[in-house]
């Protein structure tokens, strides 16, 4: 009977408090008190020690371990049921494999040591990759006969890791430089030579394997460069420069004759001495590139002798209308280089801004195409008649990224118009007087001829229908020129749109029997603006499709709604007009010619209605087809 059967367990920490508390009668090596020495003596070893050691003993492999090991096992692992437990069952999963080790060693085999195996564990309260360094030795009583076999266990979790952390920033270097199309290069200093990847073999046309001399890839530089090259090569060796090589030169491959325009990028490693020992980078092709940006200079530089060719004052803007380019003649004209939106007021006439930036801020939110008439002050004060057309320049997805548009000279038109204006406001207000008292006396006459005379009712009739005909037309001149004069007045107020809709192409209706005008629209809409104004719009549109539809057909009135507009379209099926027309047929006077000769009219009612579409906020544009019919649209506002 020993002293202390438990003297072993001393300074075994943990596992050994567990030991001493098991009952290990049931076991096949029985009470503490009957171990064999040899067992004492190596747990006696094996538990106090800091490195993981495991111990299989007996025929059933029972198992020990110390501390050091507990963390192996994992949070929810098998500690500390594992203590006392058949091999067996403590590795379920990987017993096959475990025991032949052992068994090896059990059989009298020489002490084996495997590395690398990765058994991740509970470290700094997170499950880590750990990998390890197993070493199987046996344990020999004093006979030498072996009764156990201790596993040491070493962590090699460093360099296994640092390992697979360099195998991967290899490959992600390797994916990029392959992603990036890159050469690569890698030049030793000392031996004058290098060695590159296969890309840059292939661009310089030189050996696919093997060290390369630094003087062959230079042959291939063209001659114009190749002295820069050297200078820039020779200069990154001086250690004071700091080792950067970064150069753009053209090579021309020898077999192939292609040319390449490179950007190289190096670095020299100096040692202890300051000697470059290593010389390596990257070259990227910058070929394409170089190409690409030509073809946008070429085509910048053709764009900009065309507009110096012009007589126009040519514009771009990007999409939110600030200035990208203004031709010379711009600059020729109004002595200003470049225009920013406070030198506006110092280039347009006072009276004209606020109508030209409204119009501009309407077609940048509309997208809808530019077009005006302004005065801009030409460097000597003078201010001359413009008139400016802006188009939106649309990516493939749609998306405007540029305005381009040009001012064109019509002074002498414009001065044209304007007395013609004045004779005509002045001429049609003279004939309004005797037009309205020839109008009043006609109708006195109606009522005093009697019914049975039926030829003179019918010629007084004509008579008042010819002066009705010709009360509008004065109407219209008249509003041409208050439009002019910015006279209109507009009696704004909010109101339903669609009974006003209705009325109209009731009326429409009733003046002709040769076609069918049909409407298409919800019950309500309310929006702000002149009932008498938009009416005089829509009676326009429509008496516009019955009069250019003279074989008689249908005509559609179309509101539809979206987001916070609506939108009325009168479509005709009448004669149609050509793409050359259809900015124009809203300007003052603008009548298509083939029309002009067929049809009556004074070429006032679009620019009337345009004007006062745009009054109230909204747009008006067209679609037609010679032959096929008109589409007239406008768009306002609605209120929610
Ligand atoms: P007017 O009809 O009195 O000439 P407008 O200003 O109403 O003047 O129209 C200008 C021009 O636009 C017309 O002269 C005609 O050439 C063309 N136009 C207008 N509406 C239509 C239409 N529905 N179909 C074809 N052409 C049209």
């Amino acid at each position: 009977m020993q002293k202390n059967p438990f003297a072993f367990l001393e300074g075994g920490g943990e596992v050994a408090t567990l030991i001493k508390a098991k009952d290990w009668s049931a076991t096949s090596i029985g009470k503490i008190e009957d171990w064999p020495i040899t067992l004492r003596t190596i747990l006696g070893t094996m538990l106090p020690s800091k490195y993981p050691m495991f111990l299989y003993w007996g025929e059933q492999y029972l198992c020990f371990y110390n501390d050091a090991f507990v963390p192996s096992f994992g949070i929810h692992g098998k500690h500390p049921s594992a203590l006392g437990e058949a091999g067996a069952e403590c590795w379920p999963h990987i017993w096959t494999e475990i025991k032949p080790l052992i068994d090896h060693i059990l059989a009298g085999g020489s002490s084996t040591l495997f590395g690398g195996t990765n058994i991740p564990i509970f470290k700094s309260g997170k499950l880590q990759d750990v990998y390890w360094t197993f070493s199987h030795s046996p344990v020999r009583n004093g006979d030498g006969i072996i009764e156990g076999v201790l596993v040491l266990c070493s962590e090699t979790v460093n360099e296994k890791l640092t390992e697979i952390s360099l195998r991967e920033s290899i490959s992600e270097l390797e994916f990029a430089v392959e992603s990036a199309e890159m050469a690569t290069f890698d030049y030793d200093p000392v031996t004058n030579e290098f060695v590159g990847n296969a890309r840059l073999r292939d661009w310089f046309g030189v050996a696919k394997t093997g060290k390369v001399n630094i003087d062959i890839a230079l042959e291939v530089v063209l001659d114009e460069d190749r002295e820069r090259v050297k200078t820039a090569i020779q200069n990154s060796f001086v250690f004071e420069n700091g080792g950067r090589y970064e150069i753009e030169y053209t090579i021309r491959n020898k077999d192939t004759g292609q040319e390449r325009i490179l950007l190289a990028k190096g670095q020299t490693s100096f040692d202890e001495n300051q000697n470059p020992y290593r010389f390596n980078g990257i070259i990227l092709d910058l070929t394409k590139q170089h190409l690409a940006n030509r073809k946008i200079r070429e085509s910048e530089e053709s764009f900009r002798l065309l507009t110096q060719a012009l007589p126009h004052l040519i514009w771009v803007t990007d999409e939110q209308g600030a200035q990208i380019y203004m031709s010379k003649s711009w600059t020729d004209y109004t002595g200003i280089e470049q225009i920013i939106d406070t030198s506006w007021p110092s280039i347009a006439h006072p009276e004209d801004i606020e109508y030209i930036n409204k119009k501009w801020q309407n077609s940048l939110e509309s997208g809808l195409q530019y077009s005006t008439e302004v005065r801009l002050k030409r460097n000597d004060g003078v201010y001359k008649w413009f008139k400016v057309d802006g188009v939106p320049l649309k990516n493939e997805d749609g998306k405007i990224v540029r305005w381009i548009g040009a001012f064109s000279d019509i002074n002498d038109q414009r001065l044209r118009e304007e007395q013609k204006d004045e004779f005509i406001a002045i001429a049609s207000h003279e004939m309004k007087t005797p037009l309205t008292t020839a109008k009043g006396y006609l109708e006195l006459l109606l009522l005093t001829i009697m019914p049975e005379n039926t030829a003179a009712l019918l010629y007084a009739d004509k008579a008042n229908q010819a002066l009705v005909r010709l009360q509008s037309f004065i109407t219209e001149l008249l509003d041409v020129s208050k439009i002019s004069h910015g006279k209109i007045n507009y009696n704004f107020q909010e109101f339903n749109l669609i009974p006003l809709v209705r009325e109209a192409v009731h009326n429409a209706q009733v003046t002709t029997k040769q076609h069918i005008i049909s409407i298409d629209s919800v019950d309500t809409i309310n929006i702000e603006g002149d009932k008498l104004r938009l009416m005089q719009v829509i009676v326009n549109l429509l008496s516009n499709a019955i009069k250019y539809s003279p074989s008689g057909t249908n005509i559609k009135v179309i509101v539809s709604c979206e987001a916070d507009y609506v939108t009325l379209c009168v479509t005709d099926e009448g004669i149609g007009m050509g793409a050359e027309h259809l900015q124009n047929v809203f300007s003052r006077y603008y009548r298509v010619k083939e029309h002009a000769v067929h049809f009556q009219g004074l070429g006032v009612g679009l620019y009337i209605s345009y004007e006062i579409i745009e009054r109230h906020n909204g747009q008006m544009w067209v679609e037609s087809e010679v032959g096929k019919g008109s589409k007239f649209y406008f768009r306002l506002p609605i209120i929610q």
